[in-house]
């Protein structure tokens, strides 16, 4: 890196942001609190959706005390629809850190506030950066392939010789433009010019910039090796009773899908995606195993349902989790009894509830689990 070059890049980004920046709602005189939340949010997550959820959590609860107040059942209600709920529990436990162990102010220090429930040393920075003045940098995925590109760092960017440089150029970008103009700006050029497929005809740095004049735009950044998802084959349960109610289940909050309702669910089996046959064994053992699977598993939420035999339907839903690509086959079956005479407890979720199918789709659930509820009707 040059002087030269690390200057060119602040000064043009910076007048380039201040034509082109994007105007988005934590933008306006943003508080660490609201800078947090539309970070959280953003991981994951496009702009144009994460903004109505944003204004929803912000009238919902506008101050952090509000938010460390509120049960995590209100919101993860509010999160419903965003997925990644696991950000969502990060917020509720880190706004009662917070409000514990800071008196309900954030700390400015960057190491203090990566002592808070789900922040990191990117959103620490951005926080640091946008809502306290502070000249430090905020590296996310889309900074480090813009800085990647325009100072020609091979590599893994996570560690060693390429990490330093990418961290290095940042720091030095932040003295001279500032931090919260200079992070922001690479932020909207990395997601609406230097994306995955860049814009570059569009692009401010294009004259300096070194994957452009030497042709490597989409050599870099180097992709690092992925390890493979895992393949996740489960079996799903409609369980109806004659007063048209679905029993649901909650699991534990530090399970996948945690404090969300779904349908009763067991694994199948579980192993790494090159599986090619895995479709034809899943079908398999389900219909070998699923009678016994699903009456182990019934008798004990409540021994009248010792009898059920629940049985096979078409309907499958994939639905991909970050390592897990999951394939849920649903089984449906009818009772004779009415819910209130149906109360499940124990086994492996945390609590059971017997909803109607509306009353689901208006209760915190996964994505998973409403693409399941919006295809009842072809099955029940
Ligand atoms: S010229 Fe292209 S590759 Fe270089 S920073 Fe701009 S958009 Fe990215």
């Amino acid at each position: 890196m040059t002087d030269n070059s690390a200057a060119f890049f602040a000064h043009t980004l910076a007048s380039w942001f201040a034509a082109c920046g994007r105007d988005l709602p934590w933008r306006h005189s943003p508080t660490p609190y609201q800078v947090w939340v539309s970070e959280l949010m953003l991981q994951q997550t496009q702009v144009a959706t994460v903004i109505p959820y944003y204004n929803k959590w912000m009238a919902q609860f506008p101050t952090v005390e509000s938010l460390a107040k509120a049960s995590l059942e209100a919101v993860n209600g509010l999160w419903a629809g965003l997925g990644y709920y696991r950000r969502a529990r990060y917020l509720h436990q880190g706004a009662s850190v917070v409000v514990d162990h800071y008196g309900g102010c954030f700390p400015s220090d960057i190491s203090e506030l990566q002592k808070i429930t789900g922040i990191g040393a990117y959103t620490a920075g951005a926080i640091a950066s946008f809502a306290f003045g502070m000249d430090v940098p905020a590296i996310d995925g889309n900074a480090e392939r813009v800085i990647s590109r325009y100072s020609g760092i091979y590599g893994d960017l996570s560690h060693g010789d390429p990490r330093r440089r990418i961290e290095d150029f940042a720091q030095h970008v932040v003295q001279i433009a500032g931090g919260a103009v200079i992070n922001q700006a690479i932020m909207d050029l990395g997601a609406t010019i230097c994306r995955k497929k860049a814009d570059c005809d569009k692009c401010p740095l294009q004259s300096q910039c070194y994957a452009y004049r030497n042709g490597l735009v989409e050599a870099l950044p180097q992709k690092k090796a992925k390890s493979p998802k895992w393949l996740e084959y489960r079996s799903a349960l409609l369980l109806e009773s004659s007063d048209h109610r679905y029993l649901v289940a909650m699991p534990k909050s530090d399970a996948l899908l945690g404090n969300l309702w779904v349908f009763p669910m067991q694994t199948i089996f579980r192993e790494r995606e090159d599986a090619s046959d895995a479709k034809h064994r899943a079908d398999a053992s389900t219909r070998q195993s699923r009678k016994t699977l699903w009456q182990r598993m019934l008798s004990d939420l409540n021994p009248a349902l010792t009898q059920v035999v629940p049985m096979p339907t078409k309907l499958e839903i994939t639905h991909i989790f970050t390592h897990i690509r999951m394939h849920i086959l649903v089984d449906i079956a009818k009772l004779t009894q009415p819910a209130q005479l149906l109360e499940c407890a124990g086994g492996t979720y945390e609590k059971y509830a017997w909803l109607t199918r509306d009353q689901i789709l208006t209760s915190p659930i996964s994505t998973m689990m409403k693409k399941v509820v919006l295809r009842m009707p072809e099955i029940t």
